[in-house]
């Protein structure tokens, strides 16, 4: 039984660093300068970003509460437009296409760069006490659930204090939920070992 578990946790071991890897390749192949256009709120403690993928928009939102370490939330897209179409939200009028894992994590990236760039006290967002990382700006999680189910556990492997959420119309499809409840039971064996 203790090779099993020596096993298991080694399997961890090298999934995390596989994902962390591919994580700062991503780093390396996404954001410029040019693509990405930030828009700060008057009261100093929200953020809009709006990525160009050349052939999709999409934005993400920060928030600051207090200070960084004390509370950072980002929103992030998952979706450029929306198909759901509800009728209070703008997002929902058009829709262009779902997003890749890469383009997912790469706002998040982008905006953390920003936060640890305005926080002198902080060196990484591990230090933060309560950082959460919201799929609920731009689109429907469920219905590109592939790559946020990527995303998601990319994300968990860099920043493991990071609360992951997603926000859900609740789409009818048994493949996204069965991957909901697989990541579900993934994080729950991950916090027993
Ligand atoms: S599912 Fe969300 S993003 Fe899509 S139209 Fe409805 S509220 Fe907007």
């Amino acid at each position: 039984m203790e090779h099993i578990s020596e096993l298991k946790q080694q399997n961890n071991c090298l999934i995390k660093i596989l994902l962390v890897s591919l994580y700062s390749n991503f780093k390396r192949n996404t954001m410029t300068a040019d693509n990405v256009k930030v828009f700060p709120s008057s009261e100093g403690n929200v953020w809009k970003y709006v990525y160009d993928f050349e052939d999709a928009i999409t934005e993400a939102v920060l928030y600051k509460y207090g200070s960084f370490m004390k509370r950072t939330v980002i929103c992030c897209s998952v979706q450029s437009g929306c198909p759901v179409g509800c009728t209070f939200c703008g997002t929902g009028n058009k829709f262009i296409r779902n997003l890749t894992t890469e383009e997912i994590v790469s706002q998040v990236d982008r905006v953390i760069e920003d936060v640890l760039k305005q926080d002198e006290n902080m060196d990484s967002m591990i230090e933060c006490y309560k950082f959460q990382i919201m799929f609920m700006s731009m689109g429907e999680p469920l219905l590109n659930f592939e790559e946020v189910e990527k995303a998601i556990k990319m994300l968990n492997a860099v920043y493991s204090n990071a609360q992951l959420l997603i926000s859900t119309v609740g789409i009818n499809k048994p493949e996204a939920i069965t991957c909901l409840i697989h990541l579900l039971l993934l994080f729950l064996y991950k916090s027993n070992l």
